[in-house]
């Protein structure tokens, strides 16, 4: 627990990168995975980093970063969407928790990302509450068509950066701790064959996508 007290928003990053590029190599650690971590982590929590990804199963947290046990505090929704349930997940893991880092992670072959070009393409949306997600994915199509941007890669990459602003936006907690130098937002698109996660935005943080590589 104590190892997270004192990081800065790069020594998080720094240590989520290291964990992802281990994962890359085929040379996981499994830090933090054993009996004695649990033990230390039972009186309280003080993870690194908040984790806001996608909730596709290739994409576990802790597998891809290669962490453990109070490391990760976690928000996955279906193409990483964001309604106040989400916020406010985040906004605990910044301001009680004191994550200085919050990650927004998303992949290629979303499927949420796949519906919400589709329903544009033919018009036809899905019932139910699955509506809500494509429909909350849908702006950043939007804007990635308004931008000539019509890659699959490339519609991801605006849906990433789309999230981390529409969290700065919405979330004054995050905002304020981003502004103070406390805390920073990244976003990582990551490759589901390679297992890389790859940085297209970064807000309080000076990193540039050549930091993932
Ligand atoms: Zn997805």
């Amino acid at each position: 627990m104590a190892e997270s007290e004192s990081l800065t928003p790069a020594d998080a990053f720094e240590l989520l990168l290291t964990g992802n590029r281990r994962f890359v190599a085929g040379a996981p650690e499994h830090p933090n995975q054993d009996a004695a971590r649990r033990a230390e982590v039972t009186p309280g929590q003080r993870p690194f980093a908040v984790l806001f990804g996608c909730s596709d199963s290739r994409l576990a947290a802790e597998i891809i970063f290669d962490r453990g046990l109070g490391d990760l505090f976690v928000v996955r929704t279906a193409g990483h969407v964001a309604g106040s349930e989400v916020l406010g997940s985040i906004e605990y893991g910044v301001a009680v928790l004191d994550c200085p880092l919050v990650v927004v992670l998303g992949h290629d072959s979303c499927g949420a990302v796949g519906a919400a070009s589709a329903a544009l393409e033919d018009g036809v949306t899905p019932t139910g509450f699955i509506r809500d997600v494509v429909e909350r994915v849908t702006p950043s199509v939007l804007a990635a068509r308004a931008a000539g941007r019509t890659a699959p890669d490339e519609i991801l990459a605006e849906h990433v950066r789309h999230t981390v602003d529409l969290l700065l936006e919405r979330s004054r907690v995050l905002a304020d701790r981003v502004d103070a130098g406390q805390a920073a937002v990244v976003g990582l698109c990551y490759r589901l064959a390679d297992g890389r996660a790859d940085v297209v935005a970064a807000r309080g943080l000076d990193v540039t996508a050549d930091s993932a590589s």
